[in-house]
Formats: structure tokens, C-alpha cells, sequence
């Protein structure tokens, strides 16, 4: 079964029909999602839909964009959410220097702390990075010691997917690879071992072809796989299959 391991389903472009979609997973071969909280408004959120549907569990955390809605207070609210049922990840945090909604040691600041957390509570994360790759690897080198985690939405060099991999984290792959012009994360997928790679959607954004640019969904991942698989000379199947595996393993599910 696919295995989305990054989905915002508590986005408000999901509102008209989110029930309806979500029932419609399993016969489309979606086994689990993985719903990521991106503001701190969604934390809870998140944590509260995972009780209506049995597919679906919960990361909470406060996207680089978003932290200037953390202080200490609100940190201890978010911290609470962990205590709920099917928390899987601390996420997603990380450093986005591309939109530069917060100052870099704001985002710094917040995310050593959501990594220091995470180590805290024995939980994986989940990474985004965009354009701050240095800075990124500096961090995780120095605070993601021992922790499990995903690099989301990977857009650096393949060289640094190397690098990660061997830390032992997964790479996350989406839509974005079925873009003609995503030469580099082609080249990466390529080049590190299927056991890293992880699938996802990032839903609602970043659908693949054919459908890029309309609302993404996670039964679409399989057009992600099937990218994979023509890069790696493998069966869809088999993306799917070994994906669903490491995935299982990021977030602690392995036992199941
Ligand atoms: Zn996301």
C-alpha cells in the first residue's frame, strides 16, 4: 500500500470535500498518511483529525514561516499535544530562506528547539529546507545526532542527499520529481539507495504530471512512483512496497 508520508489535509483547500477524499484512499491503495502540521495553528488541529479516521496520524510542529507564533507559552501548548494519540514526528521545522518570513536566527533559534524536543521525546523529524542548505546540515549535524528523520521536498544536491543518507536519514520525494526540469532531484533519485527514499505529497500543493498544478492528493502518489521506478529500473510495485517499508521504519511502525 502507498504510504504518504507528508500530507496537509487539515488545509482549508480540502474543506469542501475532505471526508469524501479521505473514504476514498484505501480502494485507491493508500495505506497510511502521515498528516503534517505546518503552523501552530495547525497542531492541534492535526492531533484532533487523526481521531476520525484510522489511516491517518499526526506530526506536530512550527514550519520555519511560521515561528513567530512561538514563545515559551506557546511552545509548552505545543509540547501537550505530544501526550495525545498518534503522534508520530516532531514537524515539520526546519529553515526556509526563500520566503524570509522570519529573521534566520528566529528560525535557527526555533528549530534547535523543536530538534532538542524531538530528542526529548524519542520521536523522528521531519525537515524542511529550502534554499538554506548549509545552514541546515550545520544544525542537523550538530542537534539531529541519533535522531530519525526525513529530509521533506528534497531540493539540494546529490551530493548532500549522500550525505544525509549516510546520517542515516530518508529523502523525501514528491510530485516535484515528475517535473521535466527537476534534472537534479532525478539525479538524485537515482543515485541513493531505494531503502532512503520516502514518498509524498505535500497535499494540497506540488501535484505531479498530469496533474501539476491542480489540488494534490495522496492516491496521486502513484504517479510519483511510478518516476521512481523509471529511474531506478524498477517496478512500481516495488517503489511502493519498499517505500511503504522505510517509511514504516521513519515513523516507528515497524513493530505493527
Ligand atoms: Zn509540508
Amino acid at each position: 500500500m502507498i504510504f504518504d508520508t507528508h500530507a496537509h489535509y487539515d488545509d482549508g483547500q480540502f474543506d469542501e470535500d475532505r471526508a469524501e477524499l479521505l473514504a476514498s484512499m484505501a480502494e485507491n491503495g493508500v495505506g497510511i498518511i502521515v498528516n503534517v502540521s505546518a503552523s501552530y495553528a495547525s497542531c492541534e488541529r492535526v492531533t484532533d483529525m487523526v481521531r476520525d479516521y484510522p489511516f491517518l496520524y499526526a506530526a506536530v510542529g512550527v514550519h520555519p514561516d511560521e515561528v513567530g507564533d512561538l514563545n515559551e507559552e506557546s511552545f509548552a501548548r505545543m509540547k501537550a499535544l505530544f501526550t495525545r494519540e498518534k503522534v508520530v514526528a516532531v514537524g515539520e521545522i526546519g529553515l526556509d530562506y526563500y520566503w524570509e518570513k522570519e529573521s534566520h536566527e528566529i528560525q535557527k533559534k526555533w528549530f534547535i528547539r523543536q530538534l532538542e524536543l524531538a530528542g526529548e521525546l524519542g520521536l523522528p523529524v521531519v525537515i524542511h529546507s529550502r534554499e538554506a542548505a548549509a545552514d541546515t546540515m550545520e544544525i542537523m549535524k550538530r542537534y539531529a545526532k541519533g535522531l530519525k528523520g526525513v529530509i521533506h521536498c528534497y531540493s539540494y544536491s546529490r551530493e548532500m542527499a549522500k550525505e544525509y543518507v549516510k546520517m542515516g536519514f530518508y529523502i523525501g520525494v514528491g510530485g516535484v520529481v515528475t517535473f521535466k526540469n527537476a534534472r537534479k532531484l532525478k539525479e538524485t533519485v537515482e543515485e541513493i539507495p531505494l531503502a532512503s527514499i520516502v514518498l509524498e505529497t505535500d497535499c494540497p500543493y506540488l501535484a505531479p504530471v498530469p496533474y501539476r498544478g491542480k489540488r494534490n492528493h495522496s492516491a496521486y502518489i502513484r504517479y510519483v512512483a511510478e518516476e521512481v521506478a523509471r529511474l531506478k529500473g524498477l517496478s512500481c510495485e516495488e517503489v511502493i512496497r519498499q517505500t511503504e517499508k522505510n517509511a514504516k521504519e521513519l515513523y516507528g511502525f515497524s513493530a505493527e
